[in-house]
């Protein structure tokens, strides 16, 4: 399978919309904020009150939203992002939401990965005459989504056949969210339903709000119950007298992605009914298997913070043996995992974890993380242990080998960086220097979860249109 991502970025990223009978400024900021997590690198909002309002920069929401200028944003119907950047530009330009006024006026954020955009890129020039301006895979959909609508005479039939255009030629990852000037809000889905997109209800003196978002998290906090978690090829559109239209196409198929559940998503989500948590502490207990078929002897369980906590958890209770926390964030720097040059990385994660010497000296350490990738932070980690006086360490991953780099945005790199690839699990040993080196495996995840997933990191399996 061939993916053209070169001239357009990778971003994986966090949406929100509202569609209120009120002004939604505030809220929209508050389910940006609840996002943060998926994305630091740019935010932005767009409103929609006879005309478009858009405040976008580069950053976090905070830094972005620095002032009281949101308060000046008034509308009852928005759209919002914030994006993590894993390639291509991260600039103000390409961040979003974006919109267009004209032939119609609409307002469009993603998250994803569109995977065959030099192909669309031929199709909106051929086709339509259409040039994009940035380097961004969101200006493709919201043109070819454009393009096809009937403006003369907009039905939701219309926009939804549209819709279906975009989902047949546009391969990859995406959810997408959609203000159509004065006319409602629209959401549509890949046709694996790859990135997590869900819908919220609120009903306040017998009126109606609904909110979408990439994650429950965000609808709990503004008091929305959820009523819907978007599968593949899926549309919604509210219209508005805040009637629900939808469609799911045959073509859908549901194959959502894995790494939400292990890495990305916020612990207190709750996806396909699931509890993101929950699964992270039993993904933990699944390890114990492993542990008491080579006889271990452990004395304490560490997490790397923060994303192994839950798996540690889970081992701990199956054990029964205390997990402690050994390994202390320093919250005020900057992300390593995002930086191009290994060198980089490095010094970065130097600065990143102190430890507290007396939970692990003289310890037969089990470290427990949510996922090794390239190897940086198990490296680090398990020689600061030793060189503290543990004992012995066991670098346990919560994740199985993670071996295909990803192309429906999540920022695992290229193959030849991954560290499971580069070595077996002996060699592994002797590069970060642990006793033993264990990961999760494929099969017991996928007895945990199931079998709809998008797991193409682990097994090279990439899906199909
Ligand atoms: P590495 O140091 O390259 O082996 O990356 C593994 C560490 O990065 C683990 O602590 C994970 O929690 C974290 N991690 C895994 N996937 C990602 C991602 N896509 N973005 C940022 N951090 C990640």
């Amino acid at each position: 399978m061939k993916f053209a991502l070169l001239f357009f970025g990778v971003f994986m990223c966090g949406i929100a919309g509202i569609y209120s009978f009120e002004n939604i400024n505030v809220d929209l900021l508050t389910a940006l904020t609840s996002l943060q997590h998926r994305g630091q690198d740019a935010a932005g909002v767009l409103l929609f009150n006879k005309k478009f309002l858009l405040k976008k920069g580069l950053g976090l929401v905070k830094d972005v939203f620095n002032d009281e200028s949101i308060l000046n944003l008034n509308g009852n119907v928005g759209i919002g992002h914030v994006r993590y950047t894993t390639q291509g530009e991260n600039t103000e330009e390409s961040a979003q939401p974006m919109f267009i006024n004209y032939p119609i006026g609409i307002g469009m954020a993603h998250n994803g990965n569109v995977t065959n955009t030099a192909e669309l890129k031929n199709i909106l020039f051929e086709k339509y005459h259409y040039i994009p301006k940035t380097t961004n895979d969101l200006e493709l959909l919201l043109y070819l989504f454009t393009a096809n609508l009937n403006i003369n005479e907009l039905t939701i039939e219309n926009i939804f056949e549209s819709v279906k255009y975009v989902q047949s030629i546009a391969k990859g990852a995406y959810s997408v969210l959609t203000i159509i000037s004065d006319f409602g809000m629209l959401a549509f889905t890949d046709n694996n339903g790859i990135r997590p997109l869900l819908l919220g209800k609120k009903e306040f003196n017998s009126k109606i709000s609904y909110c979408f978002s990439s994650e429950s998290s965000s609808l709990d906090l503004l008091n929305y119950n959820v009523i819907k978690n978007m599968k593949g090829s899926e549309i919604v559109f509210i219209d508005k007298n805040f009637n629900i239209h939808s469609t799911v196409s045959e073509k859908g198929k549901q194959h959502f992605c894995i790494f939400e559940y292990i890495y990305f998503s916020r612990a207190d989500s709750i996806i396909f009914n699931k509890s993101v948590a929950a699964e992270r502490i039993k993904m933990g207990k699944l390890l114990a298997n492993q542990i008491k078929e080579k006889n271990l002897k452990i004395d304490v369980i560490v997490d790397v913070p923060k994303s192994g906590y839950f798996a540690a958890v889970g081992l701990s209770e199956e054990l029964n043996i205390p997990h402690k926390r050994a390994l202390i964030p320093n919250d005020y720097i900057g992300r390593s995992f995002i930086l191009p040059k290994q060198s980089q990385r490095e010094s970065v994660i130097k600065q990143k974890f102190s430890i507290i010497k007396d939970v692990i000296e003289n310890k037969n350490v089990a470290l427990v993380d949510d996922s090794i990738v390239r190897g940086t932070t198990a490296k680090y980690i398990v020689k600061q242990l030793k060189n503290y006086g543990a004992k012995n360490v066991y670098l346990i991953s919560a994740a199985p080998p993670l071996k295909f780099p990803c192309f429906y945005g999540i920022n695992i790199s290229t193959k030849e960086e991954l560290i499971a690839n580069k070595f077996n699990i002996e060699e592994l040993k002797n590069y970060f220097g642990a006793d033993d080196v264990i990961y999760q495996d494929l099969k017991s995840i996928k007895s945990l979860l199931g079998e709809n997933f998008c797991e193409a990191c682990f097994t090279g399996k990439y899906q199909e249109n």
